[in-house]
């Protein structure tokens, strides 16, 4: 069921920009670069302008975000100790079996020094795609936008279980629910608590050591508003190259 995280992790060496050094962050600054893909093996593949890599701020969004609320969500993924709380909420929440799953946590190792490695954590999730490749290769429009919040959403009961979309999502992130006899993935808690006016997603609420921010980026009052435009701030995307635009950024502290 997992096929495909062995080869991502195997890809995803160092997803973060931890290793880089102050200096180096800040001359990237300075030039108005920031990085945002892997920094695998030593070899930084990635750095472009700041403006560029958070979509949101690219000319088409500026000022005026395309929903409102544009729900996303900053995983300040340095935080992460493994409890998986969020997954035990999700699962709860959202009625997620036993073989299924809404969130993960991926387990990243790092050479410490001779014989030593040191355990990172990186939670997932759908990233709610901006151009999500999802949603273009549903036949049935089962699977579709939300135009209010931007939501990737499910209506199961158009879905014909094809797994087209599961083939399509650049991030892995959908299960074939046996019971409902349809695909099943993160909607970011909508149906289980947001429509029902509960906020914030349940993994959010759950998590002991404030990793996930969840909130609307059109709201320059925000948390992930704050965090996503802080110009000091390092954020990144899972896998920028595909063009998906996730809505789920991630960052350090
Ligand atoms: S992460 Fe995958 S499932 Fe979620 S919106 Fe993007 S393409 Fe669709
Ligand atoms: S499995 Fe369902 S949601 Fe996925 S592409 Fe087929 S019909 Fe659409």
């Amino acid at each position: 069921m997992f096929k495909g995280f062995a080869e991502w992790l195997k890809n995803l060496k160092n997803e973060g920009v931890e290793h880089i050094s102050v200096e180096e962050r800040r001359a990237f600054l300075k030039l108005g670069l920031v990085i945002t893909g892997v920094y695998a093996g030593g070899t930084l593949l990635s750095v472009v302008s700041r403006v560029r890599e958070v979509y949101a701020d690219i000319p088409e969004y500026v000022g005026h975000y395309p929903y409102k609320p544009h729900y996303s969500m900053v995983l300040r993924t340095d935080r992460c100790i493994d409890c998986e709380r969020c997954m035990e909420a999700c699962r709860k929440t959202n009625h997620v079996p036993p073989y299924g799953w809404r969130t993960r946590i991926l387990e990243q190792h790092f050479p410490k020094g001779p014989g030593e490695w040191e355990r990172r954590f990186m939670p997932i999730l759908c990233n709610h795609c901006n151009e999500p490749p999802c949603v273009r290769a549903c036949p049935t429009k089962a699977t579709f936008k939300d135009p209010k919040t931007g939501i990737v959403r499910m209506n199961i009961k158009k879905c014909i279980g094809c797994k087209t979309c599961m083939a399509a999502c650049p991030y892995d992130m959908r299960y074939f629910n046996e019971e409902k006899r349809a695909i099943d993935k993160c909607d970011f808690c909508w149906e289980s608590r947001l429509s029902e006016g509960e906020f914030p997603t349940a993994c959010a609420k759950a998590c002991p050591a404030g990793v996930r921010i969840f909130g609307d980026l059109s709201d320059p009052e925000s948390q992930v508003y704050q965090l996503v435009h802080d110009p000091q701030r390092a954020i990144w995307v899972l896998r920028p190259s595909m063009g998906a635009r996730p809505n789920v950024f991630y960052t350090i502290n």
